[in-house]
């Protein structure tokens, strides 16, 4: 059985890297992992516990990279856990989409020969620098003017440089609307490219439709806008990037197939024509690529009705489960008699003293959950762990890695082969 490693997991970009998963971890070593009942079994742990499931990563990853017609880039920021990264790299990831010095140092280390994209449209004059001195970064994204010339002096106008334009796309149905923040409008992306075509040795253009998008012709549309910011600039662009935004299941939400997705991207990209003077495709999935590598065990502390407080939250791990009200697959793990056959819907409440730290679900689980027993939420690997903060002292997490299948299996992905 694997140890149990106590760590806090409030900066996983500060702490060491262990190195102890192998690059290449085959079925066989998947096979030799605990069972998360195994080891709340031995271990009886009263401190959140993220299990990670190396093989499902790897797997999730390897069914992204064959279905997507071009180069994946995975988006760090989603899930920056070393052991997450080498799942990934196992899998065929080999460019990472970064957006922090922290999170460039830490793919360099990883991974010496990884191509690196600061695909950050707001940076800092240092960060520029060092990304592109110390850390052999070439690809910057951007949304104004001023960024670019940002760029420009950081760099020097030194050779090799790569400069994307971050174009705001029409709207999509999704989780989490990321257009208010960044992104040219189309006009100002024209300008901004004929400006980036004269000094960088490639040009493109990257998009983000948000995050959890339900909806696969989105990424059409996006795609023709950008095709004609393009034709409009008179550039030719080497790169069209359709960034992040794929979704996976969640209980009750099951998205259209990953081929859908795939289909409406590879017809929408040979309509535009780009691909005839070479341009290529990428894309900078985050969620897709870690959600079902993860789960989360908690401990329930106490009930009240339908409601169970447990020892994670809204500051920890479940900050999804709050505000944005997502609700995660839910699993009781309980050691020594039989669970309630009828399920109960229940809210939880997370361990600091902050009122806002409820989550409304409802987690279905057995009408009888309560003190002492364990719950196992899956689709924890996008944005659980990364989000997860000091306040009331509840940083204490243990990782462990295990081989169960996961929780949910999202269409398209080929997840169940794998897990033993
Ligand atoms: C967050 C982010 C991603 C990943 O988004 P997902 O919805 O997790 O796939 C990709 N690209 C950029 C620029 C991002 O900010």
């Amino acid at each position: 059985m694997s140890e149990l490693r106590h760590r806090s997991a409030v900066s996983p970009l500060r702490r060491a890297v262990t190195g102890r998963f192998a690059d290449r971890r085959g079925v066989r070593a998947n096979q030799r992992l605990p069972l998360i009942d195994e080891i709340v079994r031995a271990h009886r742990p009263e401190d959140p516990m993220h299990c990670l499931r190396p093989a499902v990563l790897a797997a999730a990853a390897r069914s992204f990279v064959a279905a997507f017609p071009g180069e994946v880039l995975y988006a760090v920021k989603c899930n920056p856990e070393p052991a997450v990264l080498r799942a990934l790299h196992a899998g065929g990831v080999r460019h990472f989409d970064c957006a922090s010095p922290a999170e460039i140092r830490l793919v360099r280390q990883l991974f010496p020969d990884a191509e690196i994209h600061y695909m950050h449209p707001v940076k800092g004059r240092a960060a520029i620098r060092e990304a592109w001195v110390a850390q052999g970064v070439r690809d910057f994204s951007f949304d104004s003017m001023a960024e670019l010339e940002k760029i420009l002096a950081e760099t020097e106008g030194q050779p090799g440089l790569g400069l994307f334009v971050r174009l705001v796309p029409p709207k999509a149905e999704t989780m989490y609307d990321l257009s208010g923040k960044f992104g040219a409008v189309p006009a100002v992306a024209v300008e901004l490219l004929r400006r980036a075509a004269a000094v960088a040795e490639r040009v493109g253009i990257c998009f983000h439709v948000g995050s959890q998008c339900m909806e696969p012709a989105a990424y059409a549309r996006a795609i023709a806008l950008a095709a004609e910011v393009a034709r409009e600039s008179g550039v030719r662009i080497d790169v069209l990037d359709v960034g992040g935004g794929f979704p996976v299941s969640y209980p009750d939400v099951t998205p259209p197939p990953l081929a859908d997705f795939m289909e409406q991207i590879a017809d929408a990209f040979a309509a535009t024509g780009l691909a005839d003077h070479g341009c290529r495709l990428w894309a900078e999935p985050g969620r897709a690529l870690v959600a079902p590598g993860v789960s989360l065990v908690v401990q329930v502390q106490h009930r009240r009705g339908d409601e169970l407080f447990v020892n994670d939250g809204v500051y920890g791990s479940l900050s999804d489960a709050g505000v944005p009200a997502f609700r995660f697959p839910a699993r009781l793990i309980r050691l020594d008699r039989a669970a309630a056959q009828e399920q109960t819907g229940f809210a939880f409440f997370g361990p600091t003293c902050d009122s806002a730290d409820r989550m409304a679900g409802p987690f279905h689980l057995p009408a009888d959950a309560g003190e002492g027993d364990w719950i196992e939420l899956g689709q924890l690997g996008a944005y659980g762990g990364s989000l997860r903060t000091a306040f009331n002292g509840f940083d204490q997490a243990r990782l462990v890695e295990v081989r169960d299948r996961p929780l949910l299996e999202t269409p398209g992905y080929d997840l169940i082969a794998i897990a033993a």
